[in-house]
């Protein structure tokens, strides 16, 4: 009652249940992502190592400016998110008068049109939540923060036999304003790629470091990997990866011990 009282009332409110009295059933649940897209500390977004994407900036849990290494704090993603989401608007300020951003046209929206109208059109038997709820699975029992070399395989493979069944699939909902159904839809695409991403990373990375615990390499391995990984996909889907140098700054490394 004296440090978490807002949480007594949660349980009373959802659950009707009064913590003080009976327990509660908890679980674990997935609240921040490490890595994302990759920016300088200014918040421009990373080409790749070298090269920064003009005009494009990105802050918060998206974004990647490497504050949080492979663990974030609890309480730091909030604070970085409101740090950094003023710090880019700033550097965005004052670079939209020293670039030139080319003038948009309609040909720039073709892709994501075409990809509306694919979803809207398209006739397969696959549903959508079905799917989603199969990779959640997936990703819960294969790539949680304890992974192995073999549990990882598996994921991958079943992220790709995933989208090759998402090209058959069929949204009920063909209207073009408010349709949830069409988002969902769109937002797991991303999900696939996003998990390919975390894997394909993770399976590479043969060492423990942060949230990612390989059961098979259980040790952090500076030597080969204290490095951040950069992951590319191309336009078939695949994922190629590349390694960019850590800053340290005033940091020396060190044993993590409690
Ligand atoms: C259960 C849980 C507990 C947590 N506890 C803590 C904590 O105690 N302390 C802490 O610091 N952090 C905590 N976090 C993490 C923290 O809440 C998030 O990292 C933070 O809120 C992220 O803020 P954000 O603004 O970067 O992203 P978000 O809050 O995710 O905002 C992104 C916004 O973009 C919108 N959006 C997405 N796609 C599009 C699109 N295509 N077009 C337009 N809009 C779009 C979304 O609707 C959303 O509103 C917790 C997270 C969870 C899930």
């Amino acid at each position: 009652m004296t440090k978490l009282p807002e949480l007594r009332e949660l349980a009373i409110t959802f659950l009707g249940l009064d913590m003080i009295k009976e327990p509660i059933l908890i679980s674990a649940t997935a609240h921040y992502s490490m890595g994302g897209i990759p920016v300088n500390i200014a918040g421009n977004v990373r080409k790749n190592n070298d090269e920064l994407v003009e005009g494009f900036y990105a802050a918060g849990e998206c974004s990647c400016v490497s504050v949080h290494g492979a663990n974030r704090l609890g309480a730091n993603s909030v604070l970085e998110a409101l740090l950094f989401g003023r710090f880019v608007g700033k550097t965005m300020v004052k670079e939209i008068d020293e670039i030139q951003l080319r003038v948009a046209t309609p040909e720039d929206a073709q892709t994501a049109l075409k990809e509306v109208e694919w979803f809207l059109s398209n006739n397969g038997n696959e549903s959508v939540p079905v799917l989603r709820e199969e990779l959640q699975q997936c990703m819960t029992a294969n790539a949680g923060a304890f992974r192995t070399k073999e549990t990882l395989q598996i994921a991958i493979d079943t992220i790709k036999e995933l989208r090759k069944r998402f090209k058959n699939i069929r949204i009920k909902d063909k209207s073009k304003v408010f349709n949830t159904e069409l988002q969902e839809a769109l937002e797991f695409g991303h999900m696939l790629d996003y998990s390919l991403f975390i894997v394909e990373s993770a399976i590479a990375r043969n060492e423990s470091r942060g949230a990612h615990y390989r059961e098979d390499f259980d040790t952090r391995d500076d030597e080969n990997f204290l490095k951040h990984t950069m992951a590319y996909m191309d336009e078939n889907g695949d994922i190629s990866l590349d390694y960019m140098d850590v800053v340290l700054g005033k940091h020396e490394l060190k044993a993590r011990t409690y």
